[in-house]
């Protein structure tokens, strides 16, 4: 081995030493790999297949303390830093060019105390992982809407999934996060210990440390009401009035939503159905199954579906019924924000647009989040600023070829321009590709002002920065 190519924090090449290189990799307990091993082209994919970086090495961590020494190390030697997890970021912030990856997903462990309802998780798990160990014990969180999806980058953005009507945002029942800050120090995060970065790191995501375990409240659940109610597309406006005509009287055990997507030619679907556009309304009832199906009743009897596949099931089945529907292998491009209106021009342009759609991989989801526990927590608890919307658009763009890439942005792009009218200036930060987008709407103006300050105190030199940055 010779000196490493490398990039600074700000971007300029430099040559790490190989004696300090080799020190470094030997003094992690996981270990470090290099651009000349193996393993390292499958270490820096992603799930955002648009997204080809090549770091100069990964640290894959075994535990807080590795953290803390890869921090140290980058700090030492002004070196460019990503932060990993499952690696679904759509920005592809969690790998970098010539910089140091900080490689989470050796860090798998769980602790569940059924008896205070409190789980802790490390941030290399995924969603699905956790909720399985949670199932044992007849409990849940709200983790995202497939399973695969990393647990730290989805929380510390705020966390849309299953039970987020009846138990909030993911990020809504943290109870507290251990933090290793760009001092290399490890940091409590709560309401009793440092409550400012508590407040910031739920909203605020990798913009203040490197999150080493997140303790969360979880909630019973067992089984679940959940799966599709599949309608022909030229029914899609009115399975998306359909949504609207409910919003204000389901209960909050109901989670929902429609998707338009072109059905995989995979199970649970049936065989006809594949390949075929479709408009479907998605179910999670997290309550007693009996009230579940009185208040499907009216949903269901909009007209007979082609396919429902609706039924009682285990709470961490139900978060894999969606998984097949975005798998891992694609390009992606995303635009997302809070609607104002689900108005019939909004229905219409939603409908329209999905017509022409260049990729059979591409699903538009319409969500129902408002009027539960979202709403219940005040807009300046946490760094989250942006509920009280009813429903959230999130166009999410897939292809395969990279050939492809211009005609699936633009179509995104064109649908997103003529959405504008409908669309609140209000984004999920861990929905869209476009850091324009986000830089303008992913904070409130309070909110983001308080960011600010709370990066100047924690990560002075902006030392995270590959991420939604607050810039200091
Ligand atoms: C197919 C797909 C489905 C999705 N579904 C949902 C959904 O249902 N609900 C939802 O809310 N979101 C969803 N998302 C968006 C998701 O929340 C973000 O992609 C999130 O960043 C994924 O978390 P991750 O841990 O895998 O992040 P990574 O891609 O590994 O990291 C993303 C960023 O998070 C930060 N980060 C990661 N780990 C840490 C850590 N331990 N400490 C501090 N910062 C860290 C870093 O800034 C990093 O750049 C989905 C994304 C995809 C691609």
């Amino acid at each position: 081995m010779s000196n490493l190519p490398a990039v600074t924090l700000d971007g300029k090449e430099m040559s790490l030493p190989e004696s300090a290189v080799k020190d470094f990799g030997q003094s992690l307990r996981g270990g470090l790999i290099l651009p000349a091993d193996p393993e390292y082209d499958d270490a820096r994919i992603v799930f955002n297949r648009m997204i080809d970086r090549r770091p100069a090495m990964i640290a894959r961590c075994a535990g807080t303390a590795d953290v803390i020494r890869a921090v140290k190390f980058a700090r030492a030697h002004d070196l460019l830093v990503a932060v990993r997890a499952a690696g679904h970021g759509v920005t592809g912030k969690s790998v970098c060019d010539g910089g140091l990856v900080i490689d989470l997903r050796p860090m798998k462990g769980a602790r569940i105390d059924p008896v205070s309802r409190t789980a802790r998780a490390e941030p290399g798990l995924t969603w699905g992982e956790l909720n399985d160990d949670l199932q044992v014990f007849g409990l849940g969180a709200t983790g995202g809407y497939i399973s695969i999806t990393g647990i730290p980058g989805l929380t510390l953005g705020g966390g849309l999934g299953w039970l987020v009507r009846k138990h909030g945002l993911a990020m809504d029942n943290l109870a507290s996060v251990d933090v290793v800050t760009a001092d290399g120090e490890l940091l409590v995060a709560s309401d009793e210990q440092n409550p400012d970065l508590f407040w910031g790191l739920r909203g605020g995501g990798g913009n203040f440390g490197v999150a080493t375990s997140l303790e969360f409240r979880v909630h019973p659940v067992g089984t679940v009401l959940a799966g599709l109610l599949i309608h022909p597309i030229e029914r899609a406006g009115d399975v998306l009035r359909l949504l609207r005509e409910h919003v204000d009287t389901v209960p909050d055990e109901l989670t929902w939503g429609v998707l338009l997507f072109t059905v995989p030619a995979e199970p649970p679907f049936p065989p006809p159905l594949h390949g075929v556009p479709v408009a479907a309304v998605t179910i999670c009832y997290a309550g007693s199954i009996e009230e579940g199906e009185e208040v499907l009743r009216p949903i269901r009897e909009f007209g007979p579906p082609l396919a429902d596949v609706v039924e009682p099931m285990p709470y961490n089945i139900a978060q894999v019924g969606a998984d097949v529907v975005w798998p891992p292998g694609f390009h992606q491009y995303w635009k997302s924000s809070f609607l104002t209106d689900l108005g019939d021009a909004a229905i219409d342009t939603i409908t329209r647009h999905f017509a022409s759609v260049p990729s059979p991989r591409t699903v538009v989801v319409v969500d129902h989040n408002g009027g539960g526990a979202i709403d219940r927590v005040g807009e300046d608890e946490t760094a989250f600023g942006h509920r009280g919307w009813t429903y959230n658009l999130l166009i999410s763009t897939a292809w395969a070829e990279p050939a492809d890439s211009e005609a699936n942005i633009q179509w995104t792009r064109s649908f997103w321009d003529e959405m504008e009218p409908f669309r609140a200036d209000a984004i999920y930060v861990n929905y869209s590709s476009d850091e324009d987008d986000l830089l303008a709407s992913a904070y409130t103006a309070r909110t983001r002002k308080r960011l600010v300050e709370l990066k100047r105190k924690y990560d002075p030199t902006n030392f995270f920065r590959l991420n939604a940055n607050i810039p200091v």
